[in-house]
């Protein structure tokens, strides 16, 4: 089998390797699709400091049921799955109260250890999902990302009378979108810098744009907030200052709840009048948990519009595409996935 390998910052290498054997508790899975991430960037790159090298990237992974170990009890040859990206210790403080996402011994599959860039490999029974045999490859690679737009709408609490703001309007930022409009989300407004990009963000539930570049934000909410400014704030963006410029008095309101999404490691210029004078909660959101099923359920329910949220599809026989898009990006592309052998 091919397994792609990023074997220091910079550089890869598709290499020939035997098909693993799965142990008893666990399963073979034969790769379907894979999302291409932000974050498998950041590893190629160099810029993950959790990565080690040489490794597999890929976290958004789908395939089928190969073979299953003797032990295995849920899972069936022909199922298809999605792959859970997080592997828990299971007895940890995080773990023992529901938040194995943050396990203090968290391995992630495709940065802290191999992902899915490869045609087989084996896990553990528990770590995978039966999803509908009906749902498309190219969209159950979207489990993965539309399960964090489940996670973050879960810890930001968004109920039917929240206005949400969200800073940036790339994949994340649309998925949020739409899971706010779906947990019923009154008003959805989205900002970034580019027009075409906004634009796009209205067909995944964006009720009002603003381009930052060429409005005054805090004057633009006003106006469509009535002066009351929005309850949550969700900073999709992720660029130093952007956390202080969702925090800012006028876009959030009082008791409000502000939701940063991405790992900027550049410090922010917040001081504490500027979360107690509104008392705000500021509430970290890292990857999911327990949405991968409850999001493959709603994607085979057609609740999501996934239409447009991945704009590439590149053949694994052809990954080099998706190396020359981390070096040269083409602005066109959002979101790419990678389809296997066999599947259209
Ligand atoms: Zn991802
Ligand atoms: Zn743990």
């Amino acid at each position: 089998m091919k397994s792609c390998v990023i074997t220091e910052p910079f550089k890869y290498e598709i290499r020939e390797v035997p098909i693993p054997e799965p142990k008893d508790d666990e399963v073979l899975i034969r790769m379907k699709a894979a999302g291409v991430c932000g974050s498998d960037m950041h590893i190629f790159k160099g810029e993950n400091p959790l990565s080690r090298y040489p490794l597999v990237p890929g976290h958004e992974n789908v395939g089928e049921i190969v073979k299953v170990g003797k032990d295995c009890k849920k899972i069936k040859v022909g199922d298809h799955v999605v792959v859970d990206l997080i592997i828990t210790c299971d007895n940890c403080y995080q773990c023992t109260h529901g938040r194995g996402n943050v396990c203090e011994h968290v391995l992630v599959r495709g940065s802290g250890t191999d992902g899915g860039w490869r045609e087989y490999f084996t896990a553990i029974e528990s770590d995978v999902y039966k999803i509908d045999d009906n749902i498309p490859w190219r969209d159950a690679a979207l489990i993965e990302p539309l399960a964090i737009g489940e996670h973050c709408t879960t810890r930001a609490r968004i109920a039917e009378d929240d206005v949400v703001f969200i800073l940036g309007t790339g994949t994340i930022g649309t998925i949020i979108a739409q899971a706010c409009k779906l947990k019923g989300a009154k008003t959805v407004i989205c900002c970034d810098i580019s027009d075409s990009s906004l634009e796009r963000s209205k067909l995944f539930g964006a009720d009002y744009t603003i381009n930052s570049k060429t409005e005054n934000v805090v004057e633009r909410v006003a106006e469509i907030t009535d002066g009351h400014g929005c309850t949550v704030a969700f900073d999709s963006a992720c660029f130093q200052g952007s956390l202080t410029f969702v925090l800012q008095k006028g876009i959030v309101c009082n008791a409000g709840r502000v939701v940063p999404m991405g790992f900027c490691s550049k410090p922010e210029g917040l001081c504490q009048n500027d979360i107690n004078a509104r008392e705000l909660d500021i509430i970290g959101s890292r990857m999911s948990l327990h949405q991968f099923e409850p999001t493959a359920k709603k994607m085979a329910e057609g609740k999501y519009r996934l239409e447009g949220l991945a704009t590439t599809f590149v053949k694994f026989s052809e990954i080099d595409k998706v190396f020359d898009n981390i070096l040269h990006p083409n602005p066109e592309v959002k979101k790419t996935v990678i389809l296997f052998d066999g599947v259209e």
